[in-house]
């Protein structure tokens, strides 16, 4: 199977996977995959030491249920144009502060958390070697029930003002630009009510 997405990850982790999901998570995981691998490691050892950070303010994306298996009826939220806006970090897997105790350089990959108005933005970077590396991620909308906004979201990356690669999220607002040089970018995520920004967005090697 192809990798399970960071949220649906977590959500196994968390045992809110129904069991049919969770079985094949489980199995996607005993097969040995590197990244996933690496992924679980790292929100184990965050949870441990970033415990009641998450707890006692549990950010969206880490209470988002396994939606994908929602069977209710999808509820549309209100759209609100917002023009253009910045994405603020929340969260950084390479920041010392919230993991500190952590060797950042123990996991292979970096997790960031973006939160913009109504969206959160989840990306992994990794860069196997000196030169190029791999964003991947999922846009998600906080107050729906499935996945609306965020189908079929565009992506552009920039550097210094070029466009250098364009993506679109697939049905459940996951995407991966692929074989990125290493620099500094900007990512511009084009939804249904307006443009986010994430910048910079810097990926290099550690
Ligand atoms: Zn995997």
């Amino acid at each position: 199977m192809k990798c399970p997405g960071f949220l649906q990850l977590i959500d196994y982790l968390e045992n809110r996977l129904e069991k049919k999901s969770a079985d094949v998570v489980a199995a996607h995981l005993t097969a040995g995959c590197e990244r996933c691998l690496s992924s679980r490691e790292w929100y184990e050892r965050v949870r441990t030491v970033a415990d009641s950070d998450l707890r006692n303010d549990p950010p969206t994306w880490v209470v988002k249920r396994a939606i994908r298996t929602f069977e209710g009826r999808p509820v549309q939220p209100r759209t609100s144009p917002f023009g253009r806006i910045v994405a603020s970090l929340l969260f950084d897997s390479f920041a010392r502060p919230l993991i500190a105790g952590v060797r950042s350089t123990e996991t292979a990959n970096r997790q960031l958390l973006y939160e913009a108005g109504d969206y959160n933005i989840d990306l992994q970077i990794n860069c196997p070697d000196q030169n190029r590396g791999t964003v991947w991620g999922q846009v998600l909308r906080k107050d729906e029930i499935g996945f609306q906004s965020v189908s079929g979201v565009t992506l552009k990356l920039t550097r210094k003002g070029r466009s250098s690669h364009t993506s679109s999220a697939n049905d459940f607002g996951e995407f991966a630009l692929n074989a990125v040089p290493v620099g500094e970018y900007d990512l511009e995520i084009s939804t249904g009510e307006g443009k986010i920004i994430v910048s910079p967005l810097s990926i290099k090697s550690h």
